[in-house]
């Protein structure tokens, strides 16, 4: 069996590889690596089964051979990110996301495509169950993504209608783990960051706003199961545990056992109010819930960006010494 993955050098995108060689498949990963690193399939490169492609999927995806699976992955994730690829982002989501279906159709194979709790805006129902159309901004400044993955959902179910393609969609709420860029400007990885350097942790506006966050490991798992069923109609997969982001800026704080300040900064425009999502559907469906409490994924990702840190500086050190 073999598998195409778009964005397979990214933060989920390189754990789905690791999980599709480790069931036995063949991946070819495809990244542009704007927001992913080789770093993160490193480990991947001498395996037999394991290819790298450094290329943009929204200019074309070339393959020849057989492929049993794409899994469209690519695209910046981080509001930050996408604010900065504003551009990428939106060809991402939609030529990206046309060459991946036009693959998947060439190839007579499943497609799918990882969509976002974005989809749902700043949403005026919570919890978010799949029925809902949401509540989006189609010109501010998170619509560059959010309407990208809306686009990239109804092309995806364009291409099921009038091509019979057997498509996938899974809604990814927000999710963290090792393998986050440190500086990728997501609460976790900012709020890891800071409190290990010593530096106040930001939180935006209040702080009342809510996340759920959801470790990569169940994560990956319940697409992997999603992409097994025969589930054609949009799929939430997250962690229903809602928390504050003060609550969760305090937690950060607590597990590195920094006391650094908490700091309030404006809230960026648009930014939802509250997010989680109803996981009905996926526990029926599936029979998938996740497994990993905050506690143990923040232990987890605590000691990745430790690690990582660690790794930094020396770099630096080694560099200055030079
Ligand atoms: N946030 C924050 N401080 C930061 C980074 C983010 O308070 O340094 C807030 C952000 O405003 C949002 C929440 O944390 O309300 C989650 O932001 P993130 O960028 O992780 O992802 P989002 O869920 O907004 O896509």
């Amino acid at each position: 069996m073999r598998a195409v993955i778009t964005g397979g050098a990214g933060f989920l995108g390189s754990h789905l590889c690791d999980q599709m060689v480790e069931r036995g498949w063949e991946v070819v990963c495809f990244d542009n690596l704007i927001t992913g690193a080789e770093a993160n399939i490193q480990h991947l490169m001498k395996n037999p089964r394991f290819r790298f492609a450094h290329q943009d999927v929204s200019q074309s995806i070339e393959i020849s051979g057989p492929v049993d699976a794409v899994l469209h992955f690519a695209s910046p994730a981080s509001p930050d990110d996408y604010l900065k690829f504003p551009i990428e982002t939106l060809k991402v989501g939609s030529l990206g996301t046309l060459n991946a279906l036009e693959l998947a159709r060439a190839k007579k194979c499943r497609f799918l495509m990882a969509s976002t709790s974005e989809c749902y805006g700043d949403p005026e129902v919570s919890p978010q169950v799949e029925t809902y159309w949401g509540h989006v901004n189609s010109i501010g400044p998170r619509s560059v993504y959010d309407e990208a993955k809306r686009f990239s959902e109804a092309l995806t179910m364009a291409y099921h209608r009038a091509h019979g393609v057997e498509t996938r969609i899974v809604r990814i709420f927000n999710t963290y783990g090792p393998r986050m860029r440190l500086n990728d400007g997501r609460a976790l990885p900012n709020f890891l960051y800071q409190a290990l350097s010593g530096q106040p942790i930001t939180v935006y506006g209040d702080g009342k706003q809510t996340r759920s966050f959801c470790y990569v490991s169940d994560l990956i798992e319940g697409i992997l199961r999603l992409l097994d069923s025969q589930e054609r109609l949009p799929v939430n997969i997250g962690n229903p545990q809602e928390i504050t982001i003060l609550e969760f800026a305090e937690r950060v704080r607590e597990l590195t056992g920094n006391g650094v300040q908490i700091v309030f900064r404006p809230l960026p425009q648009d930014d939802p109010k509250r997010r989680c999502p109803d996981i009905a559907k996926a526990r029926k469906l599936l029979g998938w819930e996740p497994r990993v409490e905050l506690q143990e994924g923040l232990k987890l990702t605590l000691a990745y960006f430790e690690k990582r840190m660690a790794e930094e500086r020396a770099k630096s050190g080694s560099q200055r010494g030079n």
